[in-house]
C-alpha cells in the first residue's frame, strides 16, 4: 500500500494522531428534514449564539495555522446559510500556498444550480452530496420536504461546472434497500463515486427507530458483491471511508461503517459547530467552547490555546451501538449540529 502523506500539524492527540482534518458546520438549519437526521419541528439555535461567517473564517485560520490541510463545510445544510459564497470564497484564499490543501463541501444539492460555478472559482474542486433514493416519492418521504429533480438539476450544473462529485447514501432497511443496485448502475452513468453509510444513533428524531433503520454494511457489501465485481482499492479521501473499485462502472464505491467496523484508530478529525464548539469526537458528547475565547479580543492566543487543550483530550474512539437493551440515541445531539 502506498505510504500516506503526513502533512505536518503541531495538532497531534494523545494517541499520536495528527490532526489535519476540521469539518465545519455553519449553520444548523436545513432546507430538508431527513427522517432519519431530524424530527419534523426542529427547534433551531438563537442567532445570536451563531459565530458571524467572519468569526468562522477566523477560527478556521487559526486551524490552518496549526496545521488543519483540509476543510469541510457542512451543517444542517451549508448552502442556505445567507452570504455562504463570502465564507467560501475567504477560505479559497488559503489555498495555493495559503496552508489549505484542500476545500470542500457537504451538501443535499438543493442550491447547486445557483453555486456550483462559484465553488469552482473559489478553488472548490470536489463535494458529497447526499441522496438516498432515485425514487421522487421516496425522496419526498426521506427528506420530508427535498425535490428530487432539483437536486438532480443541480448535480447537472455541478458536474457541467467541472466538480468531481461524489454521493453519500445512509443505507435504511426497509425504505431503499431495493435500490442499491441502482445507485450503482446510476453513479457509473453519470460519473459519480458513491459512498453508502450506516445509519448512526444521534439525536431523537421522533417516530423512526434506528434500530428500524439500521442495516450493517457487511450485509449490503455482500449482496453487491455477487451482482458486482468490487476489488478493494487504496485510495483514502482522508475521511473514514473504505474504497472498492466497481470493474463494470470504473467508479470507487466507498462504505463508511461506524457501527460494524470504526476506523477510529486512524481518525485525523475534529468537528466545529456553528456556536464555536468543537467536538472531538462525532460519537462523543465531550466538547470544547471556542466561541469565548474567540470573542475575547483580537488576539488568537486564546483561542489557540484552547484548541491546543481540546486535542490533547481527543478520546480513542466513539461507542455506537444500535441494539434493542439500549434505548435512545448514543449521543444527545443530531447530525445536523455537528454536521456529516
Ligand atoms: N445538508 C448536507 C447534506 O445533506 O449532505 C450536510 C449535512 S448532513 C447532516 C450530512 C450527512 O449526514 C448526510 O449525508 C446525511 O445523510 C448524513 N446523516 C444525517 N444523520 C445521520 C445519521 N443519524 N446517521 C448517518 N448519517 C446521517
Amino acid at each position: 500500500m502506498p505510504r500516506q502523506h503526513q502533512p505536518e500539524t503541531s495538532l497531534v492527540d494523545p494517541f499520536a494522531r495528527q490532526i489535519t482534518y476540521l469539518r465545519v458546520s455553519v449553520t444548523d438549519r436545513c432546507d430538508f428534514r431527513c427522517v432519519y437526521c431530524m424530527s419534523e419541528d426542529m427547534t433551531f439555535l438563537p442567532k445570536a449564539d451563531v459565530l458571524s461567517l467572519e468569526e468562522i473564517e477566523r477560527l478556521c485560520g487559526v486551524f490552518i495555522d496549526l496545521g488543519v490541510r483540509k476543510l469541510r463545510l457542512t451543517g444542517g445544510e451549508p448552502l442556505v446559510r445567507r452570504n455562504i459564497m463570502s465564507l467560501i470564497r475567504g477560505l479559497g484564499r488559503r489555498l495555493d500556498g495559503g496552508g489549505l490543501e484542500e476545500l470542500t463541501l457537504t451538501t443535499n444539492a438543493s442550491q447547486l444550480a445557483k453555486y456550483a460555478d462559484e465553488l469552482v472559482d473559489c478553488g472548490v474542486r470536489r463535494i458529497n452530496v447526499s441522496c438516498d433514493t432515485l425514487d421522487p416519492n421516496k425522496f419526498r418521504a426521506i427528506t420530508r420536504w427535498g425535490d428530487l429533480e432539483k437536486v438532480q438539476a443541480g448535480l447537472a450544473v455541478a458536474k457541467a461546472a467541472g466538480l468531481g462529485i461524489k454521493i453519500n447514501t445512509v443505507a435504511l432497511r426497509g425504505v431503499n434497500d431495493d435500490e442499491f443496485d441502482d445507485l450503482v448502475r446510476w453513479c457509473g452513468e453519470k460519473g459519480f463515486d458513491l459512498t453508502f453509510i450506516e445509519v448512526m444513533p444521534m439525536g431523537e428524531i421522533g417516530d423512526a427507530t434506528r434500530l428500524d433503520q439500521y442495516l450493517p454494511l457487511s450485509m449490503v457489501r455482500a449482496r453487491l458483491n455477487e451482482r458486482w465485481t468490487l476489488s478493494e482499492s487504496a485510495y483514502r479521501s482522508g475521511g473514514p471511508a473504505r474504497y472498492y473499485e466497481v470493474a463494470e462502472t470504473g467508479r470507487r464505491l466507498g462504505f463508511i461503517t461506524p457501527l460494524t467496523h470504526n476506523f477510529c484508530e486512524l481518525c485525523n478529525r475534529v468537528r466545529l459547530t456553528c456556536t464555536g464548539t468543537l467536538y472531538m469526537c462525532l460519537g462523543q458528547e465531550d466538547a470544547a467552547d471556542l466561541r469565548a475565547p474567540l470573542r475575547a479580543g483580537e488576539d488568537d492566543g486564546p483561542v489557540t490555546a484552547a484548541i491546543l487543550e481540546a486535542i490533547s483530550r481527543k478520546p480513542k474512539g466513539h461507542d455506537f451501538v444500535i441494539d434493542r437493551r439500549r434505548s435512545g440515541p448514543a449521543v444527545g445531539r443530531h447530525m445536523s449540529v455537528t454536521g456529516g
